[in-house]
């Protein structure tokens, strides 16, 4: 269970992009719906530790995470919202390297873990070929692999379906429903439909604030 109480972020510029956001987010998939501007990518950057917030308490299981974002870094899976350069290296070393960084040492479990993980995102046939290469429904793919490395309890995914096709976008969401049945995932997006099917329980963020919050039919019924 993920606990946000009170989180506020105001941007050195004055914007408030976070307004005292309070949200208990349950295992499974966990949609937050809102706007370009709506505040999200904060949200999920907060959440990731990647920045802190100017005020309010997140805590994650038993850890207090903006007092031990350590705790929570090594059980995370973070898939941000453009994650940038495309490294001509392949899909196999790359998941390699980051299993070796996660602190997976011994290589037999590491070849195990990367194998297992290329097979479930499918990407198993193409592993010796350059991240570069690949389409954006093969680099999302990719990018669930990446953040699933370690086992993590955690998973943020941060507009993931933006520039996949209907079908890529389609694939995508199904994986990532299989792969939340057991760890807390949030998904965000500005796509209604990415979350309406797939997540039993989303909130929608505007402005930096929590409007609503429940099962998608709960919310389309008071849309
Ligand atoms: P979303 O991901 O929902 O599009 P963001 O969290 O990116 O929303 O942005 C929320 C608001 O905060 C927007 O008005 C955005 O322009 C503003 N914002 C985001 N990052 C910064 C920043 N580094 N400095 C100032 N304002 C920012
Ligand atoms: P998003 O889709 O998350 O809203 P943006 O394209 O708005 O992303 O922002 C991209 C980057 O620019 C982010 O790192 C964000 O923090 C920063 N940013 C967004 N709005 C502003 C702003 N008004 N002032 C400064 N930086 C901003």
């Amino acid at each position: 269970m993920l606990s946000i109480e009170q989180l506020s972020h105001v941007y050195p510029n004055g914007m408030r992009a976070l307004d005292r956001v309070n949200l208990e987010i349950p295992r499974g998939m966990f949609g937050l719906l809102g706007p370009n501007g709506a505040g999200k990518s904060t949200l999920m950057r907060t959440l990731a530790t990647l920045q802190a917030p100017s005020e309010g308490r997140i805590r994650f299981g038993d850890i207090d995470v903006l007092a031990e974002p350590g705790r929570l870094r090594a059980t995370l899976g973070f898939l941000p919202q453009d994650f940038g350069v495309y490294p001509r290296v392949s899909a196999y070393e790359l998941l390699d390297h980051l299993a070796v960084l996660k602190g997976i040492a011994h290589a037999g479990q590491r070849r195990d873990t990367v194998a297992s993980l290329l097979n479930k995102v499918n990407l198993w046939s193409v592993r010796n070929k350059a991240v570069a290469g690949f389409s954006g429904g093969m680099r999302q793919r990719f990018g669930i692999a990446q953040a699933l490395v370690g086992d993590p309890a955690l998973i943020i995914v941060d507009e993931p379906t933006a520039g996949l096709d209907p079908e890529e976008s389609n694939r995508f969401l199904n994986l990532l429903a299989e792969i939340g049945e057991n760890v807390v995932v949030i998904l965000s997006t500005h796509i209604v439909g990415d979350v309406a099917d797939l997540c039993p329980r989303m909130a929608v963020l505007a402005n930096g604030r929590i409007l609503l919050e429940g099962s998608p039919a709960e919310l389309m019924a008071e849309m």
